[in-house]
């Protein structure tokens, strides 16, 4: 359902933005935590 992978896209992105915001690592780069979030947001997205 589009509302359930909507909603299920947003987590991701938000647990992913989480991440970017509190790892010092990913302000410079992504680190491979952020890379495998990413990953999972974009799958979440589909
Ligand atoms: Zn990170």
């Amino acid at each position: 359902m589009t509302t359930k992978t909507a909603a299920a896209a947003e987590a991701a992105y938000k647990i992913w933005l989480g991440h970017t915001v509190q790892c010092a690592a990913c302000r410079s780069i992504p680190c491979v935590t952020a890379i495998r979030l990413g990953r999972a947001w974009r799958e979440a997205r589909r």
